[in-house]
């Protein structure tokens, strides 16, 4: 599917901005900087349809692509978060879009979390993780830039990383282990995301 018809659609700042909920939708959610947007064109085999921000956390917006012909699903790029200056007002305009939109959107079958893999599960991740939890909205964990660390750490931040997923309710037990730049984990990628664009 993904070598066929992939196009950006439109940015959404506003809920009133979203396209009509006619095609399911699965949303990519993380801190800024986490790979994202190489993730999204690792997924799409696009070089830089979803382009990183030039100022992280400022981008207030539901960035969305077409795949399919006729379109079969949506894939939503959400704001990054934990942007360390981030004014207050800028938080909020953030937590507003994201949880409503999240609250709201029937079509959104599944949010992929991405967590950084030298990281592991940071404070503003778990709060995001209540975020879907209290939306109701499924989601995967997906352990970003593999790459960057040795095999016996990224062990050991999967094991972490399981294990705060399985402490939520909406979490899915497992994790998908990744790599934009090595091209690692990303035909699981994929199939997680068709499998969960027909649920
Ligand atoms: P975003 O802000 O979440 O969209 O993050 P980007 O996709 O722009 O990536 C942030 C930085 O991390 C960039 O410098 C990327 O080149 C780098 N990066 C992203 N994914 C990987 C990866 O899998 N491996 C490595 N080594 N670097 C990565």
């Amino acid at each position: 599917l993904f070598a066929g018809r992939v196009e950006f659609l439109k940015s959404a700042p506003a809920l009133k901005h979203l396209p009509d909920p006619d095609v399911p939708e699965i949303a990519f959610a993380g801190r800024s900087n986490v790979g994202k947007s190489s993730l999204l064109n690792a997924l799409t085999g696009r070089k830089s349809i979803a382009r990183t921000s030039v100022t992280p956390g400022r981008t207030q917006e539901l960035n969305y692509f077409e795949v399919g012909e006729p379109t079969r699903l949506r894939l939503v790029d959400m704001p990054g978060y934990g942007f360390a200056k981030a004014p207050p007002k800028v938080v909020e305009q953030w937590r507003r879009l994201v949880r409503d939109y999240l609250r709201g959107r029937v079509v959104l079958k599944r949010t992929l979390l991405l967590i950084d893999s030298r990281h592991g599960v940071k404070p503003v991740d778990a709060d995001m993780m209540q975020m879907l939890d209290e939306a109701g909205v499924g989601y995967r964990v997906v352990l970003t830039k593999a790459d960057k660390i040795k095999a016996s750490e990224l062990e050991a931040v999967t094991a972490e990383t399981i294990a705060a997923a399985r402490k939520r309710t909406a979490a899915y037990p497992e994790v998908i282990v990744t790599s934009s730049e090595k091209k690692m984990g990303i035909e699981e990628l994929r199939a997680a995301v068709l499998q969960d664009s027909l649920i």
